[in-house]
């Protein structure tokens, strides 16, 4: 029998609402943009700002979660008061288009409780604030039994630069057993090494390692999202960083995207990060990422890496 809206199951409603609550973000990271006041404050480490966006979104996306999902565990970016939240900031939507979807059967009996949710709200905040639009996203990923089995990116300027007539922003989402949608999966051509690495956050580490890889190519753009996009769409065939700094809230919606395509994410050692409630936020041991050949890019890492970086 198919499953009505309905009588969806909890995980494909949460991915569901995931997906309108990621829409919700993305409007609200524009209309900060558009207000000009950003509200800039420093983090504790050095290039880690938060914005007004950043805050506003996260209140959204939890806040919104949790009303409709109260026994989930949401993990947010951001360390934020507890405080009441507008109601305009409150989504209730559920995208249709994963609550159609059949939910594959080792995952339809999940209880809330047993899920964890995974969000930066925005992603690429250094790159928001410099005007590099596109490489920021929203990010919504979820786990269970500590993997990320599905995931939303939105991404609010896609297309900012096309001009009239094409839609702004877009929504990308991804599920273990489902597949991922919302994009054109494409692949570097055969042999074509183009290595997708960060552009405010390196060092020599993360340098060293893009090098072993004997590039054709690097492309160095903001975003641990945008990254994943780059390698689902056939611009990077490797996400290199060889670095502590990118965190959870990075990698559980876009390795669970990547996943559902035949991709790979892993630490720099070719190690599985896990993603339960009670995790290290700090992906320590760095990120490689690829749709294609991972055990290769692995192989290159140079052992001087490796040992700077200690997988968990
Ligand atoms: P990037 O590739 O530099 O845009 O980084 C991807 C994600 O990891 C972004 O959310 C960054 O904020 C985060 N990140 C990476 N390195 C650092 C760092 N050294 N300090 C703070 N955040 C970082
Ligand atoms: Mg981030
Ligand atoms: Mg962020």
């Amino acid at each position: 029998m198919a499953a009505m809206a309905g009588n969806a199951v909890v995980v494909m409603r949460l991915l569901a609402s995931a997906y309108s609550v990621a829409e919700k973000a993305g409007a609200i990271v524009r209309k900060v943009l558009h207000s000009g006041e950003l509200g800039i404050v420093e983090k504790t480490g050095v290039d880690d700002l938060q914005t007004l966006a950043d805050r506003l979104a996260q209140k959204s996306i939890c806040a919104s979660l949790s009303k409709s999902f109260p026994k989930i565990t949401i993990i947010g970016e951001e360390d934020l008061p507890a405080e009441a939240v507008e109601a305009d900031l409150i989504e209730t939507g559920q995208y249709d288009g994963i609550l159609q979807k059949p939910c594959p059967d080792e995952y339809s009996k999940l209880k809330e409780e047993e899920l964890v949710v995974w969000v930066d709200p925005l992603d690429g905040t250094k790159e928001y604030t410099e005007g590099l639009l596109d490489h920021v996203t929203v990010l919504i990923g979820i786990a269970y039994k500590g993997k990320a089995i599905a995931g939303v990116i939105n991404q609010p300027f896609y297309n900012y630069q096309t001009g009239a007539g094409a839609t702004l922003g877009r929504t990308l989402w991804g599920m273990l057993g489902v597949g991922a949608f919302g994009f054109q999966l494409q692949e570097v051509p055969e042999g074509k090494r183009i290595i997708t690495t960060t552009r405010s956050h390196s060092n020599k580490l993360v340098t060293d390692a893009v090098q072993a890889m004997d590039p054709h190519d690097v492309i160095k753009v903001g975003g641990a999202g945008n990254k994943i996009i780059q390698l689902v769409e056939g611009k990077a065939s490797a996400y290199v960083f060889a670095s502590p700094g990118c965190k959870k809230w990075d990698t559980c919606a876009t390795e669970a995207i990547l996943h559902a395509v035949g991709g790979k994410l892993t630490d720099m050692h070719g190690n599985a990060y896990r993603y339960d409630a009670d995790v290290k936020h700090m992906n320590s041991a760095g990120v490689l990422a690829t749709l294609r050949d991972h055990q290769f890019y692995a192989s290159r890492v140079p052992q001087s890496v490796l040992k700077a970086l200690k997988s968990d």
